[in-house]
């Protein structure tokens, strides 16, 4: 019996690099992926990143013929060729059944130059073995490359005239790293082939499921995958906790409700442990009243959300930085009154200095500012006042009066259902349950937070979707303060659970 021919792209050797299962899957039975929406927002920005890439290049020349790849063959191999040598995007070249299609190939005196575009802050190892391939690929089809590169976002670049990307990509020269992994693609290939030669492999689920990417069969091959049990030893959480876990599973134990009583944990893990096996919630009412009271009132219990662009949108602002667009800020005053602000805007301009104008027109020259997790909201303060110098004392000194719940939460209290974790939306069920997450429609996370922004001003987004979604946002945000203000009342009180 003859086996069948097999071709393969750059992607899918990346997918076999990951799991053979996977390559297996992406080849038969693409009915069963299932992206999440953080991995199709991760598509779009490569899209985006890519783009900007070549129009750094005004004068290359793009390979189309998306859908007839031995036309993009033809073409690039008459533009390689040709006296005029110009850089190129989507230069096609095939190899032993490969394909691959390089994001730039720029002509340089003793041959070219690929280019792998990347939208992340630095190299990743997996970006090395995708340029690799590329390499290995366009060597075998006859390409002279005189260095292999990755293209990658500086975060240090800003935006500050319209449409100037000068400065955006960094390039990292990897062509010597990457020639070990250059030449292991001979037999990597003909293992991938082999893979999609044979039936699906019998790969379970496991670490590799998740990295270097989340696969989108993971419905699919962790379907018949027993249920997890409800409280893990792998909640423990830090390094310490790490430790104690792989410790407790080397003794045989998979659930901390098993671990006997004899056995006993570093500090704040042994309250885990306790709080865990018991089912009861440790609570210490008399160490949070000596925290909080040191709180200055009226006391703002203050929370941003922000959205970060890869591909900076507004003029002052860097890759990756995060911009306010909202803030919601319930006061609580020393008489127990308790009143209720914020900002939020979806129109697609920079929101930043409205936003700014607008905390200094809430919070007073005194009192404390409550957060939970200060580091967060300390950053996007310092990160306003740089813009905006005339605002900058003010903002400062409300950065400065910052003080945090989280370490107090995360000193004081522990139930079991948090599983490890003191983010806010794991105390909030564990502890005042009416106040759930889950009853919110629509935004229940930062991260949807700033899908929702991102839908809201889009151009295409209809007006009643965009007020659907300002809804979503204001009381999505308005919790995370009011949670804030009866989370530190309810552990303070000492009420039950
Ligand atoms: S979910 Fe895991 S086991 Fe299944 S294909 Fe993906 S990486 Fe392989």
């Amino acid at each position: 019996m003859t086996e069948k021919r097999v071709f393969l792209s750059k992607s899918k050797i990346t997918a076999f690099e990951q799991c053979p299962r996977r390559l297996w899957l992406e080849t038969y039975r693409k009915d069963l992926i299932h992206y999440d929406d953080a991995r199709q927002a991760i598509f779009q920005t490569g899209h985006e990143v890519g783009s900007i890439a070549q129009q750094l290049h005004p004068d290359g020349v793009l390979i189309g013929h998306d859908d007839a790849l031995h036309l993009a063959l033809e073409q690039t191999s008459e533009l390689l060729f040709q006296a005029d040598r110009r850089p190129l995007f989507e230069a096609t070249f095939a190899y032993e059944d490969v394909l691959v299609r390089v994001d730039l190939l720029i002509p340089e005196a003793d041959g070219w130059r690929i280019c792998e575009v990347k939208s992340t802050a630095s190299v990743k190892l997996y970006h090395l073995s995708d340029l690799a391939t590329q390499v290995w690929v366009a060597v075998g089809a006859g390409l002279t490359v005189s260095r292999a590169c990755v293209q990658h976002i500086d975060s240090r670049f800003r935006y500050d005239q319209i449409g100037d990307y000068r400065g955006l990509l960094a390039e990292a020269d990897r062509t010597q790293e990457i020639l070990p992994l250059v030449n292991s693609r001979q037999h990597l290939v003909a293992a991938a082939k082999m893979t999609v030669q044979g039936a699906e492999p019998d790969i379970a689920t496991g670490a590799h499921c998740a990295s270097p990417f989340s696969c989108p069969f993971y419905a699919h091959c962790g379907k018949d995958d027993p249920p997890p049990t409800a409280y893990p030893v792998e909640v423990l959480p830090g390094q310490a906790g790490k430790r104690a876990a792989a410790g407790l599973r080397a003794a045989g134990y998979g659930d901390l409700r098993d671990v006997p009583a004899d056995v006993t944990l570093d500090g704040p893990l042994q309250r885990i442990l306790d709080a865990t096996r018991t089912g009861e919630a440790y609570l210490d009412v008399a160490g949070v009243r000596a925290e909080l009271s040191g709180w200055a009132f009226p006391r703002y219990y203050f929370d941003f959300e922000t959205v970060a662009f890869t591909v900076p949108r507004w003029l002052g602002t860097r890759p990756f930085e995060n911009v306010p667009f909202q803030f919601s800020c319930h006061t609580v005053h020393e008489d127990g009154a308790v009143s209720h602000d914020g900002f939020l805007d979806l129109s697609g301009e920079d929101p930043a200095r409205a936003c700014a104008e607008k905390i200094l027109a809430v919070i007073g020259s005194v009192g404390a500012v409550v957060t939970y997790s200060a580091g967060f909201e300390r950053s996007c303060l310092r990160g306003l006042a740089a813009r905006f110098p005339d605002l900058a004392p003010r903002l400062l000194d409300i950065a400065e009066r910052l003080v945090d719940l989280l370490p107090v939460v995360r000193e004081h209290y522990y139930h079991r259902d948090m599983r490890g974790s003191y983010s806010i939306k794991d105390v909030l069920p564990a502890r005042l349950p009416e106040l759930s997450y889950k009853a919110l429609e629509g935004v229940a996370d930062g991260r949807a937070a700033q899908e929702a922004y991102k839908e809201a001003v889009h151009p295409v987004t209809p007006p009643e979707r965009r007020d659907a979604l300002y809804r979503q946002l204001w009381t999505y945000c308005a919790l995370d303060t009011f949670a804030m203000v009866r989370l530190a009342q309810s552990l303070s009180e000492g009420d039950t659970p």
